[in-house]
């Protein structure tokens, strides 16, 4: 296997190494010199100090500015003080090298580089879709860091849906086309073919609904003990003519951070069913009450729901091979057990 940088994906420049799970994390939680209790098919006990990869100097040096401007927001959250719709759009672009940085490492812990060609790297999914993040909190959950919602056949092919359990926090994140977007009342792609290697595809944008409607995603509301969190991004979208480009419309440009490159606003539900949009500069305190302790395996299966709804809502396998259709289905079913249903 060549090395590669996990960042841009080229033989590493000046060679460096990163650590997928971000040190001040593990040092935070006091496990940088811990196991990982991460299952992986080689059951590799690795401990999280170990957790590195390749890296350019230049690509770490680069995302080393991300690391530090998103410590003081992650804390916040835990702290239970309220922050910026700027600092959330950093924390969830945080999460985007997160997901696909541990994917990555899964890939190579599971040896599955030669099977599963890495199409892309951390760099080329920083806040290239639409973003979901929820935030929980289970009562007297010890220091602690893990991540979950990784280890299956689903999750090597999309790694769309992940979970960060920090402490007593729970962060399920989510990234895909036309995950949020229509929900949120922006233009949406329509569902995306299934083809071999999973291209991206041209598809056609719909004009959006100007206005939020619930549910978003798997028809789940936010109540005290649970925030969500959107953000519809169409970065992809931005070189259509602006006389064709839907995106090209008031209601987008005044739910946007930054409408020329694609980024929308983040969105919000505490609390209540209710969407709200929040500024740039504009602050709110998103730190859930946390819950019963019993409910921590119900949070954990949640990652494999949400895998599999973005699989059989925002795909169509329609015009897919059906040998790569079956396969697709095994995975699905496979995560429906992770998930604890009841198979019929
Ligand atoms: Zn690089």
């Amino acid at each position: 296997m060549k090395k590669f940088c996990v960042f841009c994906g080229n033989p590493p420049e000046n060679k460096n190494m990163e650590h997928v799970i971000p040190q001040w994390l593990s040092k935070y939680t006091e496990r940088f010199n811990e196991e990982c209790h991460q299952k992986t098919v080689t059951d590799a006990k690795i401990r999280f100090r170990n957790l590195k990869f390749p890296a350019c100097t230049k690509c770490n040096d680069a995302f080393g500015k991300l690391e530090s401007a998103t410590k003081p927001i992650l804390l916040s959250i835990m702290e239970g003080k309220p922050v910026s719709g700027e600092q959330i759009n950093i924390l969830l672009d945080w999460f985007d090298k997160i997901r696909v940085g541990i994917w990555l490492l899964e890939l190579i812990l599971a040896k599955k580089v030669d099977e599963i060609n890495p199409g892309f790297h951390i760099a080329d999914r920083m806040g290239q879709k639409d973003r979901l993040l929820m935030v929980e909190r289970v009562e007297g959950n010890p220091k602690g860091l893990a991540y979950a919602g990784t280890g299956t056949e689903l999750f090597y092919n999309t790694p769309t849906a992940i979970q960060l359990i920090v402490n007593d926090f729970i962060f399920t994140n989510a990234s895909e086309h036309g995950l949020v977007s229509a929900r949120m009342g922006f233009p949406c792609r329509q569902k995306m073919p299934i083809r071999d290697g999973f291209q991206p595809i041209e598809v056609e944008v719909m004009p959006g609904r100007n206005k939020t409607s619930h549910p978003v995603v798997m028809s789940q509301g936010a109540t005290p003990f649970k925030t969500l969190i959107y953000q519809p991004i169409y970065r992809n979208c931005c070189n259509i003519p602006p006389e064709e480009n839907p995106y090209n419309c008031e209601y987008v440009r005044n739910h946007s951070y930054d409408p020329d490159n694609g980024v929308g606003g983040i969105f919000f539900q505490r609390t209540n069913n209710q969407i709200h949009y929040l500024d740039a500069h504009e602050t709110v305190n998103l730190t859930p009450k946390a819950q019963p302790k019993k409910n921590f395996d119900t949070i954990i299966r949640n990652v494999f729901k949400l895998q599999n709804y973005m699989m059989e809502n925002l795909y169509t396998m329609k015009d897919t091979d059906p040998k790569l259709a079956q396969y697709i289905q095994k995975q699905i079913l496979l995560n429906k057990i992770y998930a604890g249903e009841k198979l019929r």
